[in-house]
């Protein structure tokens, strides 16, 4: 097998695949590339259950201080009157849970020597992803609540884009403004406005629209999270495609030179992964086509769908995989 594993990227996909990778013998590096300094994350249930299971630990003790939401309330495309979901997810600042994830992955090699492998697992170590099928960006705010106690999060839509909000500790929020500047939707909200007594700071900005890299993977490479596909966040389930790319990218590296040969092996990681981003588009779709008949709306709708096109082409040259996960492991999915 080879053995030595090079991860640029010291987030959630890096960290995740460091740590998969180190407890079934593997020789890793891996680099913190500057940090990450993520938005406000809301972690749904189905993705801390896989987090803790990749570091063996609970969720007390990743997500330990987090807001809980139990509740999500939506006003999206004109509807009169909002609509309460139950929802469970935990509140956390993405530079806290890489924090807890590093010190769960206490394995880094100093040696220097040429890796058989090299994982992307950073969008800052790879260049930009040549295809973006949008050009929205978000904005994130933080914010003073009317109800400090809040277990909700809301979400809106506007002739000009959406809002997102969520409690991140006592009195305080997180907004996400996609489309226009927080001020401008605000001022035309029903439903986020009236959460939200005070401006605290307007943040960066940061693009928002899918992307994929040309390719996802070469003969000792593989490009894992954000570094090979950029989610929406409007889904809100970037992180956990991170883990579940990680979890995969780490079982083909283990069985490339075992069950098939690393070509077959990464066919099935990009057959993989293009599969989940097709999903996402489809689900994105269903939420611009339906947030507006705005103009801005319709363009970003029209963008998903020639995305969506894109991948179902690549799915074609993908030739069909013979494998599947069992746990972490990849096995063959039937005798060939
Ligand atoms: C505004 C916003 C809100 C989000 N909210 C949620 C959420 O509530 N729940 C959830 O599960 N996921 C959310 N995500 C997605 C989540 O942050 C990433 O999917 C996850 O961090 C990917 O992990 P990684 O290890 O691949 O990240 P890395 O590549 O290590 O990235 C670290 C940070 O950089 C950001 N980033 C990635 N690509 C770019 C880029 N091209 N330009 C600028 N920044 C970039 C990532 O979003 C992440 O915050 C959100 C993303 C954004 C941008």
């Amino acid at each position: 097998m080879r053995r030595k594993v090079e991860i640029r990227g010291g987030g959630i996909a890096a960290l995740c695949c460091a740590r998969l990778l180190a407890t079934r013998g593997l020789d890793i590096r891996y680099s913190t590339l500057s940090g990450t300094t993520g938005p406000t994350l809301l972690i749904n249930g189905s993705t801390q259950k896989l987090m803790c299971d990749v570091f063996q630990t609970e969720p007390a003790d990743l997500f330990a201080g987090s807001v809980i939401v139990k509740k999500r309330v939506v006003l999206w495309g004109g509807a009169d009157k909002r609509v309460e979901l139950p929802h469970f997810g935990m509140v956390v600042d993405e530079s806290t849970l890489v924090r807890r994830l590093a010190q769960r992955t206490p394995f880094r090699s100093e040696e220097s020597s040429t890796p058989d492998w090299v994982i992307y697992a950073s969008a800052k170590a790879v260049t930009e992803q040549k295809f973006r099928f949008g050009s929205r960006v978000a904005t994130l705010t933080s914010v003073q609540l009317a109800n400090a106690g809040s277990d909700s999060c809301w979400m809106e839509s506007l002739d000009e884009g959406w809002l997102f909000l969520v409690p991140v500790g006592i009195g305080t929020g997180s907004l996400i403004s996609v489309g226009a500047g927080p001020e401008r939707l605000l001022a035309g909200s029903r439903l986020v406005t009236q959460q939200i007594t005070h401006i605290n700071k307007i943040g960066n900005q940061v693009p928002s629209s899918p992307a994929i890299l040309e390719h996802l993977s070469g003969s000792d490479w593989l490009a894992c999270g954000s570094a090979g596909v950029r989610f929406d966040p409007i889904c809100g389930e970037g992180a956990g495609h991170a883990v579940r790319e990680a979890i995969l990218a780490s079982a083909v590296i283990r069985s490339a030179s075992g069950i098939g040969g690393f070509k077959s092996v990464l066919n099935h990681y990009e057959s993989r992964v293009l599969g989940g981003f097709l999903r996402h588009l489809n689900l994105c779709k269903q939420f611009y086509e339906s947030g507006s008949d705005g103009a801005w709306w319709r363009a970003e709708a029209k963008s998903l769908a020639v995305g969506a096109e894109w991948v179902t082409r690549r799915l074609m040259n993908v030739s069909t995989s013979r494998y599947r996960l069992a746990g972490f492991d990849l096995e063959l999915a039937h005798a060939v």
